[in-house]
């Protein structure tokens, strides 16, 4: 390796695979470079969250991040670390810091069949990440009263509107977003989808949002319009819009091949159900793609808190190594071809085959061995299946 990757470490349960997978499947094979970055919950708060922002500012320089999955604080995590303030989510910093699309894919592996029979390509999920119910404001009314929303512009001037007359208590939320980052947005879509060559959906709620959604619409519209039609046109591919309830229906009837772009929200329910109808979560990876060109890698699940009891607990635990690695070897690739290093890509696209090839032969982890339609499958514990990976690693 020349240039170092930007390594996030994380929580739990990921961050105990975290350690196997750099002792098992990397330090052993590669000379492996990265500028790390301590993103557990209890460094978080003792550097008072500096050490995401610092993460986030590395990796706009050295250009390609790999993250372990990081718990976000709640009630309960206050208490559990007691942390000084309920730090924000570290993925919502590093977004709004890198104003990037997130791109899930499934992995897709014989023997694991999606639940949607008709799904035979994997659905690719493009997820807007910066704002609406991400960066809100929110009020709890305490009773009778009315609400406004309020534009002030630089000027002076005003724009009032009216949203509630409230007769008792009640709920307000105000959320945004900015033509800028939509246009980035369309643009991290459109670029995307020439690469994979392959056709793009977008839907939003137009119909009832007809400034905030509609704005959405419009902006991709244009985009396409004036920079993107004839690419499309000459790569064979298609941009399709239409509503999101409708976008849900056709999603169900479809072959998959395609890549789905969503607004914040929708991004973030649809991504679980497409990952979890396609296997497993823990199948699922994710890479941040900034407008600018740096990319940060990561599996789409969680730091598995359950699992992560059972551990300290002392019982074994089968956690799905996968996706965390499969963000290792997205990590590796483009690293190694932004550097010329085709040594380095061929290293991450062997792991991967080492994986796949490992699951085909009826080795994995309990989530999988649940859903296979394999026959005489060995369901091996966190760590046995990281040195199994290995051990095809070496025999490839
Ligand atoms: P989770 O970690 O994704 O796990 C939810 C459940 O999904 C697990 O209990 C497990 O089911 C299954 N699962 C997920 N990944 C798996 C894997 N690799 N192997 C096997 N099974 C897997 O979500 P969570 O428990 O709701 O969240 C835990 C913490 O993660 C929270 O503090 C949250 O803030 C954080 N989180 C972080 C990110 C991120 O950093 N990107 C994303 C989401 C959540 P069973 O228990 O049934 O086996
Ligand atoms: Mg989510």
């Amino acid at each position: 390796m020349t240039t170092p990757l930007v390594e996030m470490d994380g929580d739990e349960m990921t961050r105990i695979i975290w350690r196997m997978v750099k002792d098992e499947l990397l330090l052993p094979y590669i000379d492996l470079k990265t500028k790390y970055y301590d993103l557990g919950l209890e460094h978080r708060n003792e550097t008072d969250d500096q050490v995401t922002i610092d993460s986030a500012e590395a990796t706009k320089k050295y250009g390609v991040a790999v993250k372990c999955a990081t718990i976000t604080p709640n009630a309960a995590r206050m208490t559990e670390y007691n942390l000084k303030e309920m730090w924000k989510s570290p993925n919502g910093t590093i977004r709004a810091a890198l104003d990037g699309t997130v791109f899930r894919a499934p992995i897709i592996v014989k023997g694991i069949e999606p639940c949607v029979k008709n799904w035979e390509k994997p659905i690719t999920l493009a997820r807007h990440a910066y704002g609406d119910v991400y960066k809100n404001t929110e009020i709890k009314v305490p009773g009778a009263g009315k609400a406004e929303l309020v534009f002030t512009a630089a000027d002076g001037t005003e724009i009032r509107e009216t949203i509630h007359e409230f007769d008792g208590p009640g709920i307000l939320q105000g959320i945004h977003n900015t033509d800028k980052s939509i246009a980035s947005f369309a643009r991290a879509c459109f670029n995307y989808a020439l690469d994979i060559k392959q056709d793009l959906w977008f839907a939003t709620k137009d119909t009832i949002s007809k400034k905030y959604d509609h704005n959405f619409k419009d902006i991709f519209q244009e985009i396409y319009d004036a920079e993107y039609k004839e690419k499309f046109e000459s790569a064979g591919i298609v941009y399709f819009y239409t509503l999101i309830d409708d976008a849900v229906a056709r999603v169900m009837k479809a072959k998959g091949g395609f890549i789905w772009a969503c607004k914040n929200y929708d991004g973030d329910v649809m991504s679980d159900m497409v990952s979890s109808a396609f296997g497993s979560l823990a199948m699922m990876t994710s890479v941040l793609v900034s407008p600018d060109g740096v990319y940060e890698y990561e599996a789409a699940h969680g730091t598995v808190q359950r699992h992560y009891y059972k551990h300290l607990a002392g019982e074994e635990t089968s956690t799905n190594s996968v996706a965390t690695i499969f963000a290792w070897t997205g990590a590796l690739r483009k690293r190694g071809e932004l550097d010329g290093n085709k040594e380095l890509m061929s290293f991450a696209d062997k792991l991967e085959r080492a994986i796949l090839t490992t699951i085909e032969s009826g080795r994995m982890t309990k989530d999988l061995a649940l859903i296979t339609s394999l026959e005489d499958v060995k369901v091996l514990n966190t760590e046995d299946f990281i040195k199994e990976i290995r051990r095809t690693f070496e025999a490839l």
